[in-house]
């Protein structure tokens, strides 16, 4: 009923198709929304399974999951949730080796890995075919929210960002989250995506920073590095 959405609007979300790498704390709100919302095809990747001490902010699972395969415990709660969806899920680790083949039927593709060098491995792969990348991260309180426009603008890069740093500084998988916070960025995605389908992403090269112990939201400017390996020729 949204006058920007529409019946053509949601004609869009049926009609598009995403892939969300890792169902954890950010893929979990992210899938949730986008499968009630009627995206047509949800391609899901996860390798993990579902332990108790991911359960407070993993919130697509509960306690009668543990110890399933996290995409298939995932699939079934979102097909329960919305029968009319396609849901194809997988538990191949996405890498260098297998991107092309596991991406290739998904317009769209949103980054909740745990982990930098996954992140990369999707960055290089979303600007070389020329796919938008919607991409999350969250450690502590703090959170950030990505949307690399490869598809229809000249957008900086995760790499420009990122350049340099490795695994150890800056990755989820160890680190402690405060749990609503993942509940947050993760719905952020959810949001980014939906208006990238349907074109209405008013903010222009900007991210998203979110401090939930100060409640500071600030947007910051992206810029292109002249020198990214990545996405510049130079
Ligand atoms: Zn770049």
């Amino acid at each position: 009923m949204l006058p920007e959405i529409d019946i053509i609007g949601q004609e869009k979300l049926a009609e598009s198709s995403i892939a969300i790498i890792g169902l954890g704390g950010l893929g979990s709100p992210s899938s949730i929304y986008l499968a009630a919302s009627g995206i047509g095809v949800l391609n899901l990747f996860d390798d993990d399974v579902v332990e108790l001490s991911n359960l407070q902010r993993q919130i697509i699972f509960d306690s009668s999951d543990i110890g399933e395969r996290k995409n298939l415990a995932a699939k079934k709660k979102l097909l329960n949730l919305n029968e009319n969806i396609v849901c194809n899920s997988f538990s191949e680790r996405i890498g260098e080796a297998n991107i092309d083949d596991c991406l290739e039927n998904s317009e769209y593709v949103i980054d909740c890995s745990d982990n930098f060098e996954t992140r990369k491995i999707i960055n290089e792969y979303c600007f070389r075919t020329k796919k938008d990348l919607i991409s999350g991260a969250c450690i502590g309180w703090k959170g950030q929210i990505f949307n690399f426009k490869f598809s229809s603008s000249e957008s900086p890069c995760y790499e420009c960002l990122f350049e340099g740093l490795d695994e150890e500084d800056l990755s989820c998988r160890e680190s402690s989250i405060f749990s609503p916070l993942a509940g947050l960025i993760g719905t952020f995605l959810a949001i980014e995506t939906i208006k990238n389908i349907l074109k209405l992403n008013y903010s222009e090269e900007n991210f998203l920073e979110i401090n939930s112990l100060t409640n500071e939201i600030k947007k910051r400017k992206m810029v292109i590095n002249s020198f990214c390996k990545i996405c510049s020729n130079k």
